[in-house]
């Protein structure tokens, strides 16, 4: 159940429950912490058990996309979107269009993206009802599909933890564990292959594993199971969250773990296993934002140099963030997200003043103020 002491406690703002039985729309919309800019998170459709269910992943996954924001030096703040129900069956224009009114009506406060479950498609529709949405077809001045941007950043922050474990922050020669190679593990696949890495992968579904090898033809499948025994350099999880758990974390002989999913640690302790085993753990929300960096820009005009530019931040902030777990001792998952804490802080800070009439500051752009 939502309660006020909830928000408190995990420092929401704002959050909105939106419905309209024309089109069985159910929409929940949790705006975690503006301090840096607008809150920006995608819109997840899934069919959740019951309302708590969605109002949980709600609000975890929005105070999420506030540390991914901060950290990713984005003047954006967190914020995220689920709509109850089934994506299979409960998708429709009217739907979308429906939702994307209520986005409009929060104006501004909150900008929508694509998430689980939600396409370009889906996107287009809410573009119809709002210009408050990123990821828009590349036809409509959007960035398009996000995961070669993501497996852009997480390539970099690759670089960055070999160069911190082996002093060069080349991949040639190194041998790499990757699991999932959905739409992201086949782009950071081709990164790895031309960058003479070996690649051993393991996935699922056939038709997925068939793509993979295509894309990398040197690389060598494995079962599921057996990816997490590999003596490689790099654990690389591309497919589910939580992967180092109880059960895998012993099982590890890499020195790196750097990959693309989410939450990859099943709780924080084991962040603080990994330090304790020697394993490098590369940040997961830093290095698999370069999606979000990549449709942030949409509103300046989007540019693919600009993206790169961008994305390849991800290097220098990897390395920033294991910097700063050396020298205060603490694992790199703290490491970042006391990172991320500060920045917000400091510009928190620094709006204390007043600034007069600013609304002239940059002629031709919208203040995010
Ligand atoms: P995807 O669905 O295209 O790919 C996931 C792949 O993992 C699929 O091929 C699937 O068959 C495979 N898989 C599922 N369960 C598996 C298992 N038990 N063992 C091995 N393989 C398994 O998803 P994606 O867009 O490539 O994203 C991959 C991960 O990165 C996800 O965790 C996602 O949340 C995260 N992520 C993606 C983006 C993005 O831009 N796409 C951005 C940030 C984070």
């Amino acid at each position: 159940m939502l309660t006020f002491e909830k928000m408190y406690s995990m420092g929401h703002e704002e959050v909105v429950f939106f419905s309209d039985p024309s089109c069985n729309l159910k929409a929940i919309i949790a705006i975690h912490n503006t301090t840096l800019g607008p809150a920006l998170g995608g819109t997840r459709m899934w069919n959740y058990k019951n309302i708590d269910e969605a109002i949980e992943d709600a609000l975890r996954l929005s105070r999420g996309m506030t540390y991914k924001n901060a950290i990713s030096g984005l003047n954006l703040g967190g914020g995220k979107a689920v709509i109850m129900g089934d994506p299979t069956k409960d998708k429709s224009e009217a739907l979308f269009r429906s939702y994307g009114r209520f986005v409009e009506s929060l104006n501004g406060r909150y900008i929508t993206a694509e998430d689980v479950n939600t396409t370009v498609n889906d996107m287009e529709y809410i573009f119809s009802e709002t210009s408050n949405v990123t990821g828009v077809a590349e036809v409509n001045g959007g960035s398009g599909n996000p995961s070669p941007w993501t497996a852009r950043g997480v390539f970099r922050g690759m670089e960055a933890s070999c160069l911190k474990v082996y002093g060069d922050r080349s991949l040639k020669g190194k041998v790499i564990a990757l699991q999932g190679a959905g739409s992201v593990g086949c782009h950071l696949g081709k990164h790895l292959f031309d960058s003479g890495a070996k690649v051993f992968f393991t996935d699922i579904v056939e038709e997925n594993i068939a793509r993979f090898k295509e894309i990398v033809p040197n690389s060598e499948f494995v079962s599921p199971n057996d990816i997490y025994d590999l003596k490689a350099d790099i654990y690389a999880p591309c497919a589910l969250g939580a992967t180092i758990n109880d059960q895998t974390i012993d099982r590890l002989k890499v020195k790196i773990v750097c990959g693309a999913a989410n939450n990859q640690l099943a709780e924080n302790r084991h962040g603080d296993m990994l330090k304790e085993k020697g394993i490098l753990y590369a940040p997961d929300y830093l290095i698999n934002a370069g999606g979000v960096m990549n449709v942030s820009i949409e509103f300046e005009g989007w540019s693919a140099e600009k993206a790169t530019k961008m994305v390849d931040k991800i290097f220098d902030t990897t390395l920033k963030i294991f910097k700063l777990s050396d020298e205060q001792n603490i694992p790199v998952y703290r490491a970042t997200d006391l990172m991320a804490e500060q920045r917000i802080e400091s510009i928190r800070n620094i709006k204390g003043k007043y600034l007069g009439n600013v609304s002239h500051r940059f002629p031709g752009r919208v203040s995010r103020r």
